[in-house]
């Protein structure tokens, strides 16, 4: 795989500070590096989101991103609170970046949600002013509890109601069908 995406032009790197050197980056990073946002992995998920955007967006087919807070889950495998809130955090300031550049351009559909819940959190008290959550963890493992969808942007309203999360990649290919017959 990696021959290939050589020849398609992209530079392999193995460590965050790669993404910014490198052109047309392919970061691939082992598990030792993938570290929580409290051991050190800093604002590396912006990072390579606004990387990202800014190497499609002169795409004229357009482009998808899947951009994951993938520790947030790690925190609830753990049942430790302050490594679900950094996480979140983090997860949420790329959110953040997403959505001004929906902003900035008005064809942009952003759709954020969960593969799954983990830990059977239900979050018992908190207190913005003093950054304090409390929670209680039920289980140290992925549960069914029900997870929100977000979306912003064109055909937002497309993502509505209550549905398996597999439905979200049939909404996606319908409306990238509606525009790919009507020659938009
Ligand atoms: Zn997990």
């Amino acid at each position: 795989m990696l021959d290939t995406l050589r020849q398609r032009g992209y530079q392999i790197g193995a460590t965050f500070g790669q993404l910014e050197n490198l052109k047309r980056p392919f970061v691939l990073l082992d598990d030792s590096s993938v570290v929580a946002i409290n051991k050190g992995r800093k604002d590396f998920l912006q990072k390579s989101l606004l990387k990202t955007i800014h190497d499609l967006e002169p795409n004229k087919a357009g482009f998808f991103i899947m951009a994951e807070g993938a520790q947030i889950d790690y925190g609830g495998h753990a049942n430790d609170m302050r490594y679900v809130v950094e996480e979140m955090l983090d997860f949420d300031r790329t959110i953040g970046d997403a959505i001004r550049f929906a902003d900035s351009n008005g064809e942009t559909l952003v759709i954020i949600t969960a593969d799954h819940e983990t830990g059977g959190l239900s979050l018992l008290d908190g207190d913005l002013k003093r950054g304090y959550v409390d929670g209680n963890f039920s289980t140290n493992d992925h549960s069914g509890i029900m997870v929100a969808v977000f979306a912003y942007g064109p055909h937002s309203l497309d993502f509505r109601g209550v549905y398996e999360n597999t439905e979200i990649q049939h909404k996606i290919m319908a409306i990238l069908q509606k525009y790919h017959s009507s020659g938009n």
